[in-house]
């Protein structure tokens, strides 16, 4: 009999790779818009064509890369992040596996400009469905602009699986305001089909939920602080007459990093007992710093899971915090929201 094992090409090895990564348009906007951030940019502008399907552009101000390094990107396991195992418990970058380029080029066209300050031309490369097809000098300002065209063109079968245009959007959306919320620092724009959606200065938080989400959200947040050695809190909740019955937006983060815990929800939700309704919902921004070496972030692929070494005590800070924070909001000074 002959044998029957063989390797995949990289090309198939890079579309299956990139199923865990690209599910949809929302997919390449998070993982552009984390890049963004990892790069250190101060402005970043986000291009949205067909809710994603034809375009999603992402251009930042951040520290750019180098001709070689631009290449490297789409590499498999290609990063700049770490390096070593130990590594792994240190992250302060949103990337680590260095995955995203290489399975965003595996299914999509991609076309790349970028700049760092020490060199006077940039580079620009294409790339489609994993295939080298060229790179050239280019004078491009300083940082990088990303162009990601027809998600899926090469996969017809999950072409076929995206959602209309108005729920692929949403999703879109939704990871923006995740991203936009977790990093008031810096300054967004957003564009669909050439209309301006979101034009958010950089900003201290509150005036950033109040840029995200509204006017009438200025009189309804308390601040929530709390610092110790194994944690800090800080952002805000909802007050209580603020909760909605449908449910409100909530977002935590850790180190800046969007997290979906139902344990933690509950804490912070378990907090608001007896303030508000059965069946209303909390309105909550709140980010735990914690030194990396207590969470292993490195346990789902999308990374919006993730784990503590005590898990109970962050429960126990967080629930205390948001009890005082609903508790003496009356007595907290006003909050600025000019800076
Ligand atoms: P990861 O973010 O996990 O490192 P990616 O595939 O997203 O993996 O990116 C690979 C590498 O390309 C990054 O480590 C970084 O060095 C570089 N890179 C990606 N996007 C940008 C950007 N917008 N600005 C500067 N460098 C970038
Ligand atoms: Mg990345």
């Amino acid at each position: 009999m002959m044998d029957i094992i063989h390797l995949l090409s990289d090309n198939i090895a890079n579309q299956i790779a990139a199923g865990e990564v690209v599910q949809r348009p929302a997919s390449v906007v998070k993982e552009l818009l984390e890049n963004a951030i990892d790069a250190k940019s101060s402005m970043v502008k986000l291009i949205i064509k067909d809710s994603g399907k034809t375009l999603v552009q992402v251009i930042d101000n951040g520290v750019g890369m180098s001709v070689t390094d631009c290449r490297m990107s789409f590499e498999r396991h290609a990063t700049s992040k770490i390096s070593t195992s130990e590594d792994l418990f240190a992250i302060r970058t949103m990337g680590f596996r260095g995955e995203a380029l290489a399975s965003i080029a595996a299914v999509a066209q991609v076309e790349v400009r970028t700049r760092r300050e020490e060199d006077e031309l940039g580079t620009s490369l294409s790339i489609e469905g994993s295939e080298f097809k060229g790179q050239e000098p280019v004078s491009t300002p300083v940082g990088t602009n990303l162009m990601v065209k027809n998600l899926f063109y090469n996969v017809p079968a999950r072409r076929k699986f995206l959602k209309t245009n108005p729920v692929e959007m949403k999703h879109i959306l939704d990871e923006f305001q995740r991203v936009a919320l977790a990093h008031p620092e810096v300054g967004f724009e957003v564009y669909h089909n050439d209309i301006e959606l979101y034009k958010l200065p950089e900003a201290k938080l509150a005036k950033r939920i109040v840029d995200v989400f509204g006017k009438n959200y200025r009189q309804q947040l308390a601040a929530c602080e709390e610092n110790t050695s194994y944690v800090n809190i800080s952002g805000y909740v909802g007050k209580p007459e603020a909760a909605k019955k449908t449910r409100g937006d909530q977002y935590f983060f850790i180190n800046h990093r969007f997290i979906k815990s139902p344990y933690l929800h509950h804490a912070i939700t378990g907090a608001f007992e007896g303030t508000i309704p059965d069946g209303h919902h909390p309105f909550y921004v709140l980010n735990i710093e914690i030194d990396p070496s207590h969470v292993d972030i490195n346990i789902h692929p999308q990374k919006t899971e993730i784990k503590f070494d005590d898990e109970k005590a962050v429960y126990s800070i967080l629930r205390s915090a948001v009890r005082q924070a609903i508790g003496v909001y009356n007595l907290t000074p006003s909050i600025d929201f000019e800076s």
